[in-house]
């Protein structure tokens, strides 16, 4: 395959799929794997991950071949102002797995954002972020080891869809015509100026992001599946969403999967070993019993909007976005990306945590079915961390600890991985 201003490596082949449907790839040991270090803190935290994913994979007999692709502000650099070049969106496609930092979105006006067009154009539906806790790292709660969650959300719809109009447009005031006048929603909108957003939630995303937590918990040996929602409120949308995935619950997974209402009237509150609790949470409700009940709560299933809150509450119990990893994806496809920005104030100083995008790989990794090597990430980072070696972030929360740059404390974590290999 060709593409325009980057090259594919001599050496390494691509991942083979060997049934999409059924999210089987055949990764050989020297795949290639694209990186997109992003925007801002990105080209601090990118090449740390790399080097850290590098010796991971050289300690367990493997290599990766990098390949360097573009999106922001490097792009328009390269491509004449492009934001997301065709190259990029393809030699993802093509490579199936791949790691990307973060990217910049201007808030209000200015272009729309690539991490949300990259989601779709790719259909890596289910956003998955692991929060869970690093022996040493400080944490805001008591108990951090409590928090043991998994949040699935949903990645290609809601009000992130994109759909909506800017005030003072000719199509601003069409559809708040078309609402009042012809839908009968009279006097609902105030006068005057309005932006108008519509939230789409269907059932063909629900169900596949519904069906990919389910499956997940029951090859994790997860206890529950929680779907959060402000269904009390916006019915016909997150209402919906809990409504079809109890029905996918219901119609696809047998005695495998039980509702929490089922529990409680047949079981007696006894969950039987080998099946998964569907239960639902209103969002709001939800938001306060993750510092309230951390330890009940097991696979999140929600949508864009309540996915993106709640995970970054959720890293904030486990040591902040320094440390928050996730993954997006599809069928047969896997684009990891850590849950923190672009951090602008901090870009280009070697000063971040890139811990969030070394655990973004140990994802990588594990969807790669490399346990051994992101167990030896994981293992590496958490050793580090506890003998108190820190960036800037955690240092400012622990006594004693050792301030280290971004570099240092990649450097620090590649030591450890070839200690503990
Ligand atoms: P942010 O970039 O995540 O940064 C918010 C704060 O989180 C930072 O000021 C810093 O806190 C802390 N933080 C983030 N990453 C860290 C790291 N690696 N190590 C240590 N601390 C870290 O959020 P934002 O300022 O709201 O957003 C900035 C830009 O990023 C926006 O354009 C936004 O659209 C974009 N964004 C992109 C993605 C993505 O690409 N997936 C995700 C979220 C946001 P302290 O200053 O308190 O130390």
């Amino acid at each position: 395959m060709e593409f325009d201003q980057i090259e594919v490596p001599d050496e390494g082949q691509a991942v083979e799929v060997i049934d999409e449907e059924a999210d089987e790839l055949e990764v050989p040991e020297n795949p290639i794997v694209p990186i997109l270090y992003g925007d801002g803190i990105g080209t601090d935290v990118g090449p740390a991950a790399q080097q850290v994913m590098d010796a991971a994979a050289a300690a367990t007999g493997r290599e990766i071949s990098w390949m360097r692709v573009y999106a922001g502000e490097t792009a328009r650099e390269m491509y004449d102002g492009e934001n997301l070049p065709e190259d990029t969106v393809e030699a993802l496609r093509k490579f199936r797995i791949a790691i990307k930092g973060p990217l910049t979105t201007p808030v209000g006006a200015g272009f729309r954002s690539l991490n949300v067009a990259l989601r779709k154009r790719l259909d890596t539906y289910s956003n998955v972020r692991p929060t869970y806790h690093l022996d040493g790292v400080p944490s805001p709660v008591k108990n951090p080891g409590q928090m043991d969650m998994v949040t699935f959300r949903e990645n290609t719809e809601d009000v992130y869809a994109g759909i909506e109009w800017e005030e003072g447009t000719e199509e601003v005031e069409q559809v708040k015509e078309f609402v009042e006048g012809e839908m009968g929603f009279d006097n609902t909108i105030h006068d005057g100026a309005v932006g108008i957003g519509v939230k789409p939630i269907t059932e063909f995303g629900t169900k596949r992001l519904v069906r990919k937590a389910i499956d997940y918990a029951l090859e994790h040996d997860r206890d529950s599946v929680t779907l959060v929602h402000k269904g009390n409120i916006m019915k016909f949308t997150e209402g919906q969403f809990r409504d079809w995935g109890y029905e996918v619950a219901a119609e696809e997974y047998g005695d495998e999967v039980i509702t929490e209402d089922t529990l409680w009237e047949e079981q007696d509150g006894e969950q039987p070993d080998d099946a998964v609790v569907v239960n639902d949470r209103i969002a709001d409700n939800m938001l306060q019993q993750i510092l309230t009940r951390t330890d009940q709560y097991d696979v999140i299933a929600t949508m864009n909007l309540n996915g993106d809150y709640l995970s970054d509450a959720c890293g904030a119990q486990i040591g902040g976005l320094g440390i928050a990893p996730g993954a997006n994806f599809g069928d047969a496809r896997c684009l990891a990306e850590p849950v923190h920005g672009s951090a602008p104030k901090y870009a280009g100083q070697d000063k971040v945590n890139p811990t969030a995008m070394m655990l973004s790989g140990v994802l990588l990794f594990d969807y790669m079915g490399w346990g051994d090597a992101a167990e030896l990430i994981k293992d590496a980072v958490e050793e580090t961390i506890s003998s108190k070696k820190v960036t800037y972030d955690l240092h400012r929360q622990i006594e004693g600890g050792e301030k280290l740059a971004t570099s240092e404390f990649a450097d620090a974590v590649v030591e450890n991985i070839e200690t503990l290999a």
